[in-house]
């Protein structure tokens, strides 16, 4: 194989001048948000004291299937864009299977992960827009450090509210943001009112995403020239993360094939739709049968358990209301590691299209991925994120079903991010120390009970 191509780049102006807005062309729109004080439509206005005022426009936009990157933007991505896509021959051999698996390498990004492709167009719509500052939550880190990095290129400061637990287990994490110059603030904290509240209640509150993103949201509406940004879930940021597929289009296209399987892992659904959606417009406009697997961890399986009705994209309640899949927003998700996919909500697009069958949903449990990971970085050289992994788990399962019934498909995955600040993970699943997690119908429907009261 040593003639094959093995990875294929795009030259810088092959890098798309346009974001794909799949809202326009879906059959049936998602439902509108809610305005949880008058329960009206939320309009674009609604928006404008919590994000910079064209991310809202963008978030509600229904119209335009094409919606244009700005050139500062553009001209950020150059330095890491077009990422790689690559041919897994080493997968494939080891596996032994007749598919011919592909993967788009988002792991270059000087984040080690995609969630900056979002981050820069965040940080230059607060900027045009006149803001100094900007807050965000982050679990694990990956999304604050993208933003942290991205304030600095704009000239931004940036707070970062990072749930308490990671905070204090995951020292790297908080060390690359201060890194940046972002200040880091362990949640629940005494900072704000919603911190106060909590820890009067708890004084030994651990913290979750739920509290960190009440405290960002508290002091970006309370502080003049300050916005709050989202890594995950919205639908701006699945717009923004579509530049992965549009890429990725063109490359295989390169090497002279399309997609029969794109499978990514999903958390709040912004990698799972920046791979998938560029290619689900093909689906929708021209019949194409491709077939998109978003993979969940058993633990927490939203899509694949969770149910379809309105609810709160936070603990404390101060999110519009949003018609999803859901755990219930006061799901408290195993303690995984994959960080980035404790999430119980899955998006308004996400939830709209699975529901109208355009795409499926697999949940994987822990050690199975953590195998899968290994397997690999063994084949490939890479050591996926734990996040990551669940979609190469899924991917490795649609190979072995090729391996049976000698099908040649060819199958596309995302990988979202590389493991190397998760190596903690790693080694507790070599010590033989990482367990399976999954949870009962009980347990499921005793989360749901609140957003259950909110439908009635
Ligand atoms: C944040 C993150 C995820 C999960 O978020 P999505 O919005 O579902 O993509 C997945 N992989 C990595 C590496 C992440 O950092």
């Amino acid at each position: 194989m040593s003639n094959k191509v093995k990875r294929f780049i795009l030259p810088e102006e092959e890098i798309p001048h346009y974001w794909y807005n799949i809202q326009a062309e879906m059959p049936n729109k998602p439902l509108p948000p809610i305005h949880p004080a008058t329960k009206q439509p939320l309009k674009p206005e609604d928006l404008f004291p919590i994000f910079a005022e064209e991310l809202c426009r963008q978030e509600l936009n229904q119209t335009d299937p094409w919606i244009e990157i700005p050139e500062e933007v553009r001209e950020m991505y150059k330095y890491y864009r077009s990422t790689p896509l690559v041919r897994a021959y080493g997968l494939e051999q080891a596996l032994g299977t007749p598919a011919h698996i592909y993967f788009k390498n988002e792991s270059v990004s000087p984040m080690g992960s995609h969630k900056l492709n979002s981050a820069i167009p965040q940080a230059y719509y607060c900027k045009k827009e006149g803001v100094t500052n900007v807050t965000t939550e982050t679990g694990a880190g990956q999304w604050g450090a993208a933003l942290s990095y991205a304030a600095r290129l704009f000239g931004l400061e940036a707070a970062v509210y990072q749930v308490k637990i990671s905070y204090e287990q995951k020292p790297y994490r908080r060390s690359i943001m201060q890194t940046y110059g972002a200040q880091v603030t362990p949640s629940p904290s005494m900072s704000t009112r919603a911190g106060k509240n909590i820890l009067t209640k708890d004084p030994f509150h651990q913290g979750s995403l739920g509290t960190a993103i009440s405290e960002a949201i508290e002091l970006a509406t309370t502080t003049p020239n300050c916005k709050y940004t989202l890594g995950s879930v919205l639908s701006h940021v699945s717009l923004h993360q579509t530049v992965i597929g549009l890429e990725a289009e063109k490359q295989m296209k390169m090497a002279g094939e399309y997609p029969d399987v794109v499978i990514a892992c999903f958390g709040g659904g912004s990698n799972f739709s920046g791979i998938a959606f560029p290619f689900m417009r093909h689906t929708i406009n021209e019949g194409k049968k491709t077939r998109f697997i978003a993979a969940e961890p058993n633990s927490c399986p939203k899509l694949t358990r969770g149910k379809f009705e309105y609810d709160f994209g936070d603990e404390a309640g101060y999110t519009p209301l949003l018609p999803m899949y859901t755990l219930g927003h006061n799901f408290r998700p195993a303690n995984i590691h994959a960080g980035g996919l404790r999430y119980h909500g899955a998006g308004v697009i996400i939830s709209q299209l699975l529901k109208d069958g355009f795409m499926k949903a697999v949940d994987i449990p822990q050690l199975e991925t953590f195998e899968a990971g290994t397997l690999f970085a063994r084949a490939e050289g890479i050591i996926p994120a734990p996040e990551s992994s669940h979609a190469i788990a899924a991917t490795i399962r649609e190979a072995l079903k090729c391996k049976e019934t000698g099908e040649e498909k060819v199958i596309l995955f995302n990988l979202s991010g590389h493991g190397l600040i998760d190596m903690a993970a790693y080694d507790q699943y070599i010590a033989g120390n990482l367990q399976n997690y999954s949870i009962s119908d009980e347990e499921l429907a005793a989360s749901m009970k609140d957003a259950d009261a909110l439908n009635q």
